[in-house]
């Protein structure tokens, strides 16, 4: 019987979560919660899995809070499914006291990276990644030694716009970013696989977690979503990890890994399932990718300047105030004005304080030569 801690029970991740547990109550139970905000939805969710309201919290993303229930050693499995900066304290935490870390923060290794490979190297604690991509990595690298990877394959669907040349992309809207083919998420995220930025940070994820250098590191559009990401290993075979697109496999496997649940999520009809495709991404369209490795290499605070300026040139897109194409502009804009040394939390949340003000400056900026 595993103990979990599901912070951002509310949400997207943290309400799949619970109906993973609640399909396989004799393997886990529920032990703490916390919630930014939904205090209807986290009552009820208290009250169904007999969480005390001593555990479970309404935080409005407190990060003490957060830490505090991370930390708290009712806990073997802690769900970080918290969204933003927040998380990234309570990652730490969990890290510190040799907890298994199911991580969906994607704040904790693409800004804070630094931060938590220190912890990492000196700690108990384990992480396990919920992201799909992640996931597949986890579970393809389980096929051979470290020593035997050649490559790390991510796939990408391509979001909305696969395809599309430089000129078409200076036309889309915000109704057609916001249009994916496979997944249904939030905004943000949604125009960030518009601009295959998603994907870029989900490598600069994967270097942190995998330790596989970014020229070893690559991306491959995929448009079906059914392989989830590869290995290539150094006699030529390529394991990769395949299943419908459904957020319960990783995070079932990430509370229970190395076992699986005896769950068939997202399990493929191979009579159904016709070809599978892939292609190069197209880089000079898409320039959002390569910056996202640009950060990566540059290490230190360059990730999370790139990350806090993205968040600030979605919102203006997504506002009407820049169009698609200026959000790679406005994101190299705060990436080439350099970026310092990441040591601890106050030197992550500075770097993206700088990237958002950076960024900010040239939405300005565009705004009135518009
Ligand atoms: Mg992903």
């Amino acid at each position: 019987m595993r103990s979990v801690a599901v912070l951002g029970s509310t949400g997207s991740i943290g309400t799949q979560a619970l109906d993973v547990v609640r399909n396989h109550r004799e393997e886990y139970r529920v032990v703490a919660l916390a919630a930014a905000r939904n205090a209807e939805l986290l009552a009820a969710q208290a009250a169904e899995f007999g969480v005390p309201p001593a555990r479970a919290r309404l935080c409005a993303d407190d990060p003490g809070v957060l830490a505090e229930l991370a930390a708290d050693p009712a806990s073997d499995v802690v769900l970080n499914a918290v969204v933003g900066f927040a998380g990234l304290p309570a990652t730490l935490a969990a890290l510190e006291h040799g907890k298994r870390l199911a991580l969906a923060n994607k704040e904790s290794l693409i800004a804070g990276g630094p931060v938590v490979a220190a912890v990492r190297a000196r700690g108990e604690g384990e992480i396990v990644p919920v992201d799909s991509e992640h996931s597949a990595l986890y579970q393809c690298l389980r096929a051979g030694q470290p020593h035997e990877v050649r490559r790390l394959v991510l796939t990408a669907s391509g979001g909305p716009f696969r395809g599309y040349t430089r000129a078409d992309l200076a036309r889309v809207s915000v109704a057609d970013a916001l249009a994916h083919p496979t997944w249904t998420m939030g905004a943000k995220i949604t125009v960030d696989s518009s601009t295959l930025m998603n994907k870029g940070l989900e490598v600069i994820e994967a270097h942190e977690l995998f330790g596989v250098p970014f020229d070893r590191i690559d991306v491959v559009v995929h448009p079906q979503s059914v392989v989830h990401s590869m290995v290539d290993f150094v006699d030529g075979a390529t394991i990769a990890q395949l299943s419908l697109p459904d957020m319960r496999l990783p995070i079932g496997l990430a509370l229970g890994a190395p076992d699986r649940l005896d769950e068939p999520f997202g399990a493929i009809d191979w009579s159904e399932l016709r070809a599978l495709t892939f292609e190069a991404p197209d880089l000079d369209a898409f320039t959002c990718l390569g910056l996202a490795y640009r950060a990566g290499r540059a290490g230190g605070g360059a990730p999370a300047v790139l990350s806090g300026a993205n968040e600030v040139a979605v919102a203006a897109f997504l506002d009407g105030r820049i169009p698609w194409t200026a959000i790679a502009d406005v994101d190299a804009a705060a990436l080439d004005a350099g970026a310092g040394n990441v040591r601890d939390i106050a030197d992550v949340l500075e770097a993206d304080r700088v990237g958002r003000a950076r960024a900010q400056a040239a939405v300005d900026g565009w705004s009135r030569a518009a």
